[in-house]
């Protein structure tokens, strides 16, 4: 019994919500990484998962008596397209637990075989999309970033066959909850209000329980799931983060980062970057992002509207009041984060224009937008036109210009560089998963060579401390390793 503690809220709720399902047995399983501080943040035993019979369960083998694996049933929409039925089509929750801090977590088996809802799919996952979630979404978490987090990556001996045959993997993911707005459309298609209730109440519970006595908490719920996308997006935005695939089966209703599949940090800052190769129109680009989680809460809003008053135009109205929050909330979260970023300790008039003016300036410059925030606290004490942010232009002239009215902006604080360099270096990382660098770790495990895999989960999990010996992990591509696409996890 390796995960003793598991229970199953989400089995114990109808049947319509999920498809009972086991794992299917892989030939030889053998453990890449297992994730030993986030185990003991859920209270699990590490030795145990990581001998013999727990690897076993982490790839689906074997499972303790009693467990309810269960795939959960979900719609969505797809680049704007309506699937009234998409579901966990690979993925297995074996259950939950409480973690040391109190919150409910659900631990999922990500490739571990077909279910009701695979369609045409095969139910496994190759070894690079585990690999790319694995480090990416580790490394939003020590961003800071609310996030799944993963477990352990386990390699399964059998071969996975797309374009081309790839080793098997399977991903253990830990979030506080699968639950998406897809989740809620699957029951509006059905126009199963007394399941949306349901979905609805076991939501507030789970993930917003001081909202239980509200007079109207269905408004509530929407408000607060509002409020958790808009901080999302924003966190994201300040990163340099482009998810690749905003659909609505990818955003959970706990506010969570989920379902790393073409995703991509930006490397030179351009808003209109876009990664996926199945993002032809450029819907999911990074400036984006915040009009497609507002279209997508929308389609949450809607889904809502039952329960939120027997009147349709009274319900419609309250959804739309709210929807209207997403805004302000999104901009709270972006100008503060911008003010960090620049190192602005108080608030002054002009510090917005001269946080887009730097954008800007980053964007004309083709400059790395990563570097570029950091290297402006590396140079707090150094004269003006010596500094390493410069180098990152062709052209320094426009950058010159604008560092001067920054440094003047700075000057009418009262603090000593070393502290704003504290505070700076504290929300601009040195490291990011870059996109190459991740294409050269999939390339090299591929090929049975895990030390690339380790480096730079190392590095990205440190992300704003100095790493000696690690900088070439902070360098943005050389034109010859630059990724132009990346492709869809599945
Ligand atoms: P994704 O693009 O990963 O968000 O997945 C979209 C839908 O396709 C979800 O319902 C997945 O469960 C399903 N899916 C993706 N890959 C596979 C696969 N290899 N086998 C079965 N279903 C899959
Ligand atoms: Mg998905």
């Amino acid at each position: 019994m390796q995960l003793p503690e598991l229970s199953n809220s989400y089995a114990q709720l109808p049947e319509r919500f999920f498809s009972r399902s086991e794992p299917k047995p892989v030939s030889e399983p053998r453990l890449i990484r297992f994730n030993r501080p986030l185990a003991d943040e859920l209270g699990l035993d590490a030795g145990q998962l990581t001998g013999p019979d727990g690897l076993e369960t982490l790839v689906g083998n074997r499972f303790p008596e009693g467990l309810q694996p269960v795939a959960l049933a979900y719609a969505g929409h797809q680049f704007g397209n309506f699937v009234p039925q998409l579901g966990d089509g690979r993925a297995l929750l074996l259950g939950e637990v409480v973690d040391v801090n109190g919150n409910r977590r659900d631990i999922q088996l990500k490739g571990s075989g077909p279910t009701r809802f695979s369609r045409n799919g095969d139910g496994r996952a190759a070894l690079g999309p585990v690999l790319r979630e694995y480090v990416v979404s580790e490394a939003m978490a020590a961003l800071g970033i609310p996030t799944t987090r993963s477990l352990a990556a386990v390699l399964t001996g059998d071969p996975v066959y797309r374009e081309v045959r790839l080793p098997g993997a399977v991903l253990t993911r830990v979030a506080s909850s699968h639950i998406r707005i897809g989740t809620f459309q699957y029951f509006a298609a059905r126009r199963d209000t007394e399941a949306l209730k349901i979905l609805a109440d076991y939501c507030i519970q789970r993930h917003f329980p001081h909202l239980a006595g509200e007079a109207r908490p269905y408004g509530a719920l929407l408000t607060a799931v509002v409020a958790a996308q808009a901080d999302l997006v924003a966190r994201w935005m300040l990163v340099g983060f482009i998810h690749g695939v905003m659909n609505t089966d990818n955003m959970t209703i706990s506010g969570e980062t989920i379902d790393y599949g073409p995703c991509a940090f930006m490397d030179a800052y351009d808003p209109s970057a876009v990664f996926s190769s199945i993002d032809r129109h450029g819907r999911y680009a990074y400036a984006n992002q915040p009009r497609v989680a507002t279209w997508n809460l929308a389609r949450f809003a809607e889904t809502l509207l039952p329960l939120m008053s027997a009147d349709e135009n009274e319900a419609v109205a309250e959804a739309e009041h709210v929807l209207r929050s997403f805004q302000a909330s999104y901009e709270t979260v972006l100008q503060r984060g911008f003010r960090r970023k620049l190192g602005l300790l108080t608030e002054a008039d002009g510090d917005l224009q001269l946080a887009a003016d730097f954008l800007d300036v980053l964007a004309r410059g083709e400059a790395d937008f990563t570097l570029g925030f950091r290297r402006l606290g590396d140079d707090l004490d150094t004269e003006e036109g010596q500094g390493t942010a410069r180098q990152l232009f062709q052209d320094p002239g426009a950058f010159d210009a604008w560092s001067a009215r920054w440094r003047e902006r700075i000057a009418s604080e009262a603090t000593d560089s070393a502290t704003r360099r504290a505070t700076m270096h504290a929300v601009n990382p040195k490291f990011i998963p870059r996109n190459h660098r991740i294409e050269q770790m999939i390339q090299a495990a591929s090929s049975g060579d895990f030390t690339p895999f380790d480096e730079i989960l190392g590095v990205v999990t440190r992300p704003f401390e100095e790493q000696p010996g690690m900088e070439r992990y902070a360098e943005p591509p050389r034109p010859d390793e630059r990724v132009l696409q990346t492709f869809c996890g599945t």
